[in-house]
This record gives structure tokens, sequence and C-alpha cells, in this order.
């Protein structure tokens, strides 16, 4: 970014902890390609969040479909071309398999898939009896004085989240979280907002380790989602560690699905890998 002519101040100040925010890599390690993929997408599309949840989107997607196609809660323990074992409903024969689950979980089911480094995240949510800020805003910590990578007042976004007469600040923390966190993150939020927090309510506290797979370079954007004929691999693994890259590594499987099934897709492959 320096190279490109961009001031240090507009680098550290802004970009960095967009960055950061945008590929939750504090450090960022990650591909330049998919941080340029990033801003991009940033740029022309801004930020937004599924109302109701992150749940929605595949409730909307699965609703689309005829009653009874999608069934949930129900653990696959093996894959084949052919054949699916569950570990409660037995086995199930088919002519094709596409497997969507995480790098990891997919690994296990596929021997030979590669397991990525991941970047944790730590999301925490506090009910607050005023809003911080009166935007719907995402909130950089550009001086890194505390473990808050970034935090907004949700509820101004998506007022379905807050608990009643209250708003939901929903702040991350990237990396591992220290060991007083709800204590460090309550201050911390203190002087970004720069607003009293201690009448805030923690309402939970998410860890996820594996949150999103790390994209060092060189990154493969397009990593096969066609393992053989009749297997197939789809997920935020296969592409960009993005909701967006899942999508499209799943377009692209189900397009080879039905290529190999002899179906014309009805729709034409985006040729544009697209990023957060
Ligand atoms: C805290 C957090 C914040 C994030 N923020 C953002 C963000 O702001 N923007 C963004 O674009 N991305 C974000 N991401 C990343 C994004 O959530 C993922 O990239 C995306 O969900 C990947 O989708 P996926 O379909 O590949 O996998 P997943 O969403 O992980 O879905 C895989 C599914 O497979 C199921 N599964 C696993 N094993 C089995 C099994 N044996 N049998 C049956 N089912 C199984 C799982 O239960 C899961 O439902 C965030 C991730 C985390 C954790």
């Amino acid at each position: 970014l320096s190279a490109r002519g961009l001031p240090a101040r507009t680098i550290e100040g802004f970009l960095r902890p967009l960055l950061s925010a945008l590929l939750c890599d504090p450090d960022l390690t990650t591909s330049s390609r998919c941080a340029d993929l990033a801003l991009h997408a940033f740029a022309r599309g801004r930020l937004c969040l599924p109302e109701g949840g992150a749940d929605v989107l595949p409730e909307l997607l699965a609703a689309a479909l005829p009653p009874g196609t999608v069934r949930t809660g129900v653990r696959v323990t093996a894959v084949a071309a052919n054949r699916v074992t569950t570990a409660e409903h037995g086995e199930l024969t088919c002519r094709g398999v596409l497997l969507a689950t995480d790098a990891r979980a997919a690994a296990e089911l596929l021997p030979g898939l590669r397991v990525p480094s991941f970047h944790p995240v730590t999301v925490v949510h506090h009910a607050a009896p005023e809003p911080p800020l009166a935007e719907p805003a995402l909130l950089l910590d550009a001086d890194r004085r505390g473990p808050v990578a970034h935090t907004a007042v949700v509820s101004h976004v998506d007022p379905t989240r807050a608990p009643v007469g209250r708003f939901l600040v929903s702040s991350t923390v990237l990396g591992p979280p220290p060991d007083d966190l709800d204590r460090t993150v309550l201050a911390h939020l203190a002087e970004l907002y720069g607003t009293p927090t201690d009448r805030w309510e923690p309402l939970a506290v998410h860890h996820t380790r594996e949150a999103v797979p790390a994209m060092p370079p060189p990154h493969d954007l397009r990593r096969p989602v066609r393992l053989l004929s009749g297997l197939y691999v789809c997920g935020d693994h296969r592409d960009t560690s993005t909701v967006q890259g899942a999508l499209h590594s799943g377009r692209r499987a189900a397009h080879a699905v039905l290529t190999d099934l002899g179906i014309t897709p009805t729709h034409t492959e985006d040729r544009l890998p697209t990023a957060a």
C-alpha cells in the first residue's frame, strides 16, 4: 500500500484496521490478492448484516426448495461418491455427494483434503441502556490499545437482535483472547466510544478457535470443487474465507454436479471471485 503511494496515516489509521476487520487477520498475513478483493467488495457493496441473524441466509435458500428437500441435525460420519453414512440415520445411497462442511470436518471425511491454519475470532455482545454512537457505523480500533478490533451498535442496523428497550453492541476480538476478557473489553469499549460502559450488561461471548481459514500467499481463489465424478466439495476453504467465498464455491460445485449429470445449468457462472 505504501508502494502505491498511500500516506502512512491513511494506512495505519484506516486501511490496516479495516483490512484486519474484513479479513479477521490482525497481523495482515493474508495474500494481497485477497486483501484487494476485500477492499474492492467493501468499496462496491459496503458492509451489511443479515436481518435476524446469520442463520437467516441458509434458511431463505432452503425455503426456496420443495418441502422436505433439506434435513438438518443429521451428522455425517462417512462419504463416498454413491453413499453417505450418518450417525443417527444409517446409510443413504445417492448419485453424487457434495460435501459442504468447514475445512476440518471436510478433511476428516475426505482424508487428503488440506486443513488450513485458522484465525480465531471472539465476539462479545453487550446490552447498553443508551446507544454509545448515533450511527450504524463500524468503529475500528486504529490505536491498538486494547483487545477490541472493531465494534458496532448492531441494533442500529438490525433492531430485532437487541433486548427490548436496550441497544446491542457487538464487538470483535481478533487473535487469542486475553485472560481477563470481560474487564479489558469493557474498558477498551469505554475508550473507543468515549462513554462509560459500567452499566452495560454482558449478554454472550462466542469464541471460535477455528473461525476463518487463513489465506497466506499464494492463495488459490479457486480450489477444485470436483474431486471426481459424483464427489464434490465446497465451502469457504475452497475459495475466499468469507460468506461470499462459501457461496461462490457452492455455485461452482453445483455447476460441476449438473454438468456431470448431463444437465445444462440455467445460470451462467460468475467469473469474478468475491470477498467480504
Ligand atoms: C465469529 C465469526 C465471524 C465471521 N464474520 C464474517 C464476516 O463478517 N463476513 C464474512 O464474510 N464471513 C465471516 N465469517 C466467516 C464465515 O462465517 C464463513 O466463511 C462461512 O460461514 C463459511 O461457510 P461454509 O458454508 O463454508 O461453512 P460453515 O458455515 O462452517 O458451514 C458448515 C456446516 O457443516 C456442518 N457440518 C460440519 N461437519 C458436519 C458433519 N460431520 N455432518 C453434518 N454437518 C456437518 C456444520 O454444522 C455447518 O453447519 C465469520 C466467521 C466467524 C466464526
